[in-house]
Parts: structure tokens; C-alpha cells; sequence
């Protein structure tokens, strides 16, 4: 069967063009799929219009749309293990990494059906009149496009998808042409669910040539973009031309801020699993350790040793703990990094290195690294490597500390550990982060908002925020005793 699914249709691309997408686990290829480009982003975008402008989607009552989201959430639970093999074949992430992934976009599609069912008529404004009606409604944006990157690409994915059809809009989805595998099931299952031909479409390829045509394209009413800085300075500048509404969440260089009274078995523990969960590869990775000087040797001396004995492994390894990184380009840059954070004077604690086992060779692993004696001008502490990458920075008071976490072009997460809740809460209330943690690291809901500071993003996902992000608000005013006002003479 073709991998593209343009108004209600799978075909193959219009050139013809194919892709071979590999395990990076251990470079075995997975699959081969359809490449879309510009001509196939038209015609996806043109069957999205049309279904918008005159398909009855748009114009369902919302419990009806509702209803819908949760026989998605249902299709996708029941199949919830052959999904999830997709996606660790796709991203070389443990198998169980990808069930808890699929549990979260189940919940996701939950709370967006169940949010339709609330039963939200919009509100009636006072306008001081009695003659007048002001009402104020909510109506789905139009035309979304939805752009998704590799590291959680299902899950990413239902962050757009599940709000886009909550609110009643069509969509193309653009995934990561790396792990387009559970875009298609996604696709498979809002079809069996019954959504309308031409809602959803799907475009696989890459960014310039399937992703930068939607941006550009004077039919999308929004852009919803997750991935890197660069590329999302490209497309809020793309879309800036037909002045599409944008929605970006572009990473972070997220601050662990360790105080001395912090209960450190935990802090220690969770230290880890902030940084080193998937390899690095989530944009509210703790990358920035900041430690109370008087802490900072017994506890980095610790987190060396025990990142030092994290396993690493493939998808289906039992011993795993971690897996392998995308792409030998994405090890070229995570190397690169550690390179340069040595050469600016970094203390390397442990990692540093590609492991020596040969049974990880054909893989893109690289070991847990923790570069010591960092400061805050250095790149490896300013940019996102988006590896298994931790700088340690010391700090002594309270200012310090929130100075330090602060200093950043980012602002996506963070967390703070102390036994002091004034402290804690007095620390979380001046970090300039979309997510503040207090002795936890990493859990969010889709009941709550996601989404960053400064150069983080623009906008927010999950939570009633996220549905918002596709809609418009409309005042209709409607005056029951119209006479003429004499403005003019006539
Ligand atoms: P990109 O930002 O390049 O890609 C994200 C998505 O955008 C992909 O679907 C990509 O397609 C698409 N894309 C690329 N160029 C364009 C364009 N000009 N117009 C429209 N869409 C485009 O991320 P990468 O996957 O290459 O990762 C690069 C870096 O981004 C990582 O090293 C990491 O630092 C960061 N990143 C951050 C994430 C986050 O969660 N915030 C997630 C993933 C990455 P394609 O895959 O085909 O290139």
C-alpha cells in the first residue's frame, strides 16, 4: 500500500520516489516508504481546504468530534504493542520507552474527547445593551499544518493532531523523515474511526522539500512546528509571509538546580534519569547541572559512577537502559560538541566516548558523558547537543543559582531540589521556564500546559491552552431592535 494519504486516498508520491529508513540501533533497514515533495504538499493541502470549506467536519457538533478522539484513543490502545514496535524500530528506543509513549498518546486523544464533551457553547458578553447579543464562540483555525520531529514522534505528534481535530480543523502532518512508521498507523487509525475524507492528510519526506511547502503555502491558515532553533527561526520567518498563526516548540538547555538540604538520593537518581532518558534526546533533558559548591564533589563523583555503569542496547535487549541516537550525523554532532566543551576547558567525568562493545558497533550509541568545571559562556552549556550530554556548574547562593539557571537563550524546563519548600517555591517563581519541577524531574499531563520561555517556543501544547492554539475567536454581535442611529444626516 502507498504511504501517502492525501483526501482520503493512499498514494505513492508524485515523482515516484522512494526512502529505505533504518534502525539506528544497528542500521538494519526497517522499511521503505513513499517520499512525498512540493507537488504532494499541494495536493495535501488543497484536500485539507476542501474538506475544511465545505466537508461537514469543521461543522459537527463538538461532543460528536469527541466521540471520535476516544474511538482513536481506543483503536490506538488495542494496538498498542504493534505501534510501539514501529516506533522503536524507527528510533532505536527500548520497546518498553515506546508502550509508555503510546499509553501517553492514548491519554492525550482521552482528554481532547473528553474536553469536545464538555459541552463549551462559548459565552454570552456583557455589552451594556439590552437590546443586543454579544457572543462570543470559538471556531476551529482552518488549515493546519503539522511539522514533527524524531525523538518522540508519536507522541509529538498526537500533541498537534489530537487539539487539531478537537477544535475541528483539517490538517497535513509532515513527520520526521527519519520515523514516519507511526504517522502511518496514526493515519490508519483516525480512517478506521471514521474521520471525514480529506481532515487528515499525510505527507512523508524531508523538511526543505515536503515541509517548507506547507509553510510557505497561502492555503495554511497554521503552522505547528516542533524541532530545532534553526529550523524554527526558518519557519516562523516562512510562515511570516502570508502571516499564518505558528505555533513552535524548539527545545531547551534545561537547569537541575541541586540545593545541599535536597534529600540527594533522589536528586542523585533523578540527575540521571533527567539527562541520560532516551539518549538525551528530549528537549526538557536536564543538560545543566547546577550544584551547591559544597555538594559538588561527592555528588558529581557519584553521578559519574553510576552513569558510567548505564547500559546501553537495542529495542528489544532486556538488559537495556538506554538506546542509540538517531543518526550517524546526529553522533557527528553530539561528538562534536563534547569536543569542543573539552577544548574550552571542561573537566570530562566519565563517557566521552563511543562504547567499545562490539555488538553496539553497527549502532549509533554513544556513552552517558558528564563534563565537569563547565561555565556558563561555554557552547556545549548554551547549545542543545540533544545527546547524553551533562555540564556541571557550581554555584553558592540562592541568586547565584537562579542567575546561572536563567542564563539562557532557552527557557523550556527545569527543576529544583530542596527540603526548603519556601526556598523551592521562591526559586520555581523566578525561573524564566515554561515547566518548573520541585523535587522531580520529567513527568507532565496532558491536563497541564507545555511549551517554553524566550527562545524556546511560541505558544503552548496540552491543556486547554493547547486547544486554543487551533482556535480563532469570534464576536458576533447581534443587535433584536435595529433602528437607523442619524450618524449622517440622510
Ligand atoms: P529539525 O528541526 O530539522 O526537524 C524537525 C521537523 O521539521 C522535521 O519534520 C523536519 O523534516 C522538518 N523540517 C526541516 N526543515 C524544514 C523546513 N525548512 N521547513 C519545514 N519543515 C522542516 O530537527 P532535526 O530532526 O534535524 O533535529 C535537529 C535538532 O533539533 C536536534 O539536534 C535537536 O537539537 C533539535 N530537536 C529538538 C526537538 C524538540 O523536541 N524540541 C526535537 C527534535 C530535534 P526532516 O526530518 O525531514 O528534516
Amino acid at each position: 500500500m502507498p504511504d501517502l494519504h492525501i483526501g482520503g486516498r493512499w498514494v505513492g508520491s508524485d515523482k515516484g520516489d522512494r526512502r529505505e529508513i533504518v534502525c539506528p540501533a544497528d542500521g538494519t533497514p526497517v522499511v521503505t516508504v513513499d517520499e512525498g515533495g512540493p507537488a504532494d504538499a499541494a495536493a495535501a493541502v488543497l484536500a485539507a481546504r476542501q474538506a475544511f470549506d465545505h466537508g461537514p467536519w469543521p461543522r459537527l457538533p463538538a461532543a460528536e468530534r469527541g466521540a471520535l478522539l476516544l474511538r482513536v484513543a481506543e483503536i490506538l490502545e488495542r494496538d498498542r504493542f504493534e505501534i510501539a514496535r514501529a516506533e522503536s524500530m524507527d528510533t532505536g528506543k527500548r520497546a518498553v520507552e515506546s508502550e509508555y509513549d503510546v499509553a501517553d498518546v492514548v491519554s492525550v486523544f482521552r482528554y481532547y474527547g473528553g474536553l469536545c464533551m464538555s459541552g463549551d457553547q462559548g459565552r454570552v458578553a456583557d455589552n451594556g445593551r439590552d437590546d443586543v447579543v454579544s457572543h462570543v464562540v470559538q471556531e476551529p483555525v482552518g488549515v493546519c499544518a503539522l511539522i514533527t520531529p524524531w525523538n518522540y514522534p508519536l507522541l509529538q505528534t498526537s500533541w498537534k493532531v489530537a487539539p487539531a481535530l478537537a477544535a475541528g480543523n483539517a490538517f497535513v502532518l509532515k513527520p520526521s523523515e527519519l520515523t514516519p512508521s507511526t504517522a502511518i498507523l496514526l493515519m490508519r487509525s483516525l480512517i478506521e474511526a471514521g474521520l471525514p475524507d480529506g481532515v487528515a492528510n499525510l505527507v512523508l519526506g524531508a523538511g526543505p522539500t515536503a515541509g517548507a511547502p506547507l509553510v510557505e503555502h497561502p492555503a495554511v491558515d497554521l503552522v505547528s512546528f516542533t524541532g530545532g532553533l534553526v529550523t524554527g527561526r526558518a519557519v516562523m520567518a516562512a510562515a511570516a509571509g502570508t502571516v499564518k498563526k505558528i505555533a513552535l516548540e524548539l527545545g531547551g538547555k534545561n537547569p537541575n538546580i541541586v540545593f545541599p538540604d535536597a534529600d540527594l538520593e533522589a536528586a542523585l537518581d533523578m540527575a540521571l534519569t533527567a539527562v541520560f532518558l532516551h539518549s538525551g534526546q528530549v528537549c526538557s533533558a536536564g543538560t545543566r547541572l547546577l550544584v551547591h559548591r559544597d555538594l559538588r564533589e561527592p555528588f558529581v563523583a557519584e553521578l559519574a559512577e553510576r552513569a558510567d555503569r548505564i547500559r546501553l542496547g537495542g529495542p528489544f535487549d532486556p538488559d537495556a537502559e538506554t538506546g542509540p541516537l538517531i543518526s550517524a550525523g546526529h553522533l557527528a554532532k553530539v561528538e562534536a560538541y563534547v569536543a569542543a566543551g573539552l577544548a574550552e576547558g571542561a573537566t570530562l567525568r566519565c563517557g566521552g566516548r563511543r562504547p567499545g562493545d562490539p555488538g553496539l558497533r553497527d549502532g549509533f550509541y554513544y556513552r552517558p558523558t558528564i563534563l565537569d568545571d563547565c561555565m556558563s559562556g561555554m557552547r556545549v552549556v548554551q547549545e542543545e547537543s540533544f545527546g547524553p550530554v551533562l555540564t556541571v556548574e557550581t554555584f553558592v547562593t540562592e541568586a547565584e543559582a537562579v542567575e546561572l539557571a536563567n542564563d539562557s537563550i532557552y527557557g523550556l524546563a527545569g527543576a529544583v531540589w530542596t527540603r526548603d519548600a519556601d526556598l523551592a517555591r521562591r526559586v520555581a517563581d523566578r525561573l524564566r521556564l515554561g515547566t518548573v519541577w520541585i523535587n522531580d524531574y520529567h513527568p507532565y499531563v496532558p491536563q497541564a500546559e507545555w511549551g517554553g520561555f524566550k527562545q524556546s517556543g511560541v505558544g503552548r501544547e496540552l491543556g486547554p491552552a493547547g486547544l486554543a492554539e487551533y482556535q480563532e475567536t469570534k464576536h458576533i454581535w447581534q443587535n433584536t431592535r435595529p433602528r437607523p442611529q442619524r450618524w449622517f444626516g440622510g
